[in-house]
């Protein structure tokens, strides 16, 4: 896959510590909802750094996409994307990648999709494909958040939640006053409310998946019906 220049149409906060970026990019073919780029800096001695990005767009948006990025501590890239960029950058860009962590309206549901912090991103991709492609199609996010300010596309989420009957939404705030994690309770009242999943997403930073994981498979969820994305850390 080829490297090819990308360029920032928009930048706006998204929450205190995530920016949403739209690029225009010059793709011929659809992506699929959950697939990912990998973006490409050089520095002027030529060092590079490469890290990937979810789509969080629905596909139907092309020909631009939306990618929202965390500001982590120390963090080389993230930081270049919170700080640095601004529209009309043009950066290096290479996808849509992923075959795996995807979900078409032909797949059907019920949709389960369990997100931890900006884990979040390609779950929202799907859900926005969803919502125009397959409303009938019965889906339950579940999304560990730190607290409120930083729960990621809150309005929308919270609309869909009001407005479309075949969605549900579950938020657990880790630095709440009760500072409750996904447990097996959690899950247990995930599945009591959305039914048995046909597919299950599960998307985070490497401890989340590992322990939501294992959550679902002690819950009696068949592995194959699992996929998992790592965001790392
Ligand atoms: C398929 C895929 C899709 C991704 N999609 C997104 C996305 O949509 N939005 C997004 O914000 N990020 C996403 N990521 C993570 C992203 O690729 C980078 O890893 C992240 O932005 C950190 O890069 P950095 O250069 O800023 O940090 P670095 O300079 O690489 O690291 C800074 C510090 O943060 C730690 N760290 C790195 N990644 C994580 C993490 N995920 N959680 C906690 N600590 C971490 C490092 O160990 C290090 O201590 C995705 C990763 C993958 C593999």
């Amino acid at each position: 896959m080829t490297w090819q220049d990308a360029v920032i149409t928009a930048a706006a906060p998204e929450t205190t510590r995530v920016r949403r970026l739209t690029l225009a990019v010059g793709w011929s073919r659809p992506f699929r909802a959950g697939q990912h780029v990998d973006v490409r800096l050089t520095a002027p001695d030529g060092y590079q750094a490469q890290r990937s990005y979810s789509i969080a767009s629905s596909p139907t948006v092309l020909p631009t996409i939306d990618l929202l990025i965390e500001r982590l501590d120390d963090g080389e890239v993230s930081g270049f994307f919170s700080d640095v960029a601004e529209p009309g950058d043009a950066i290096e860009l290479r996808g849509p990648i992923g075959g795996s962590f995807v979900w078409d309206p032909e797949m059907g549901g019920p949709l389960l999709l369990v997100g931890g912090g900006s884990g979040v991103v390609p779950l929202l991709g799907m859900l926005r494909h969803r919502a125009e492609a397959a409303p009938g199609v019965p889906a339950l996010l579940l999304y560990s958040a730190r607290t409120a300010e930083e729960v990621i596309a809150r309005e929308e989420l919270t609309r869909r939640d009001a407005e479309e009957p075949g969605f549900r939404l579950m938020l657990t705030l880790t630095r709440s006053l009760d500072g409750r994690r996904i447990d097996a309770a959690r899950i247990a009242e995930a599945l009591a409310a959305l039914g048995t999943p046909a597919h299950t997403f599960v998307c985070g930073a490497n401890p989340f998946v590992s322990a939501v994981s294992d959550l679902l498979v002690e819950a009696g969820l068949p592995a194959r019906t699992i996929r998992t994305e790592r965001f790392g850390g």
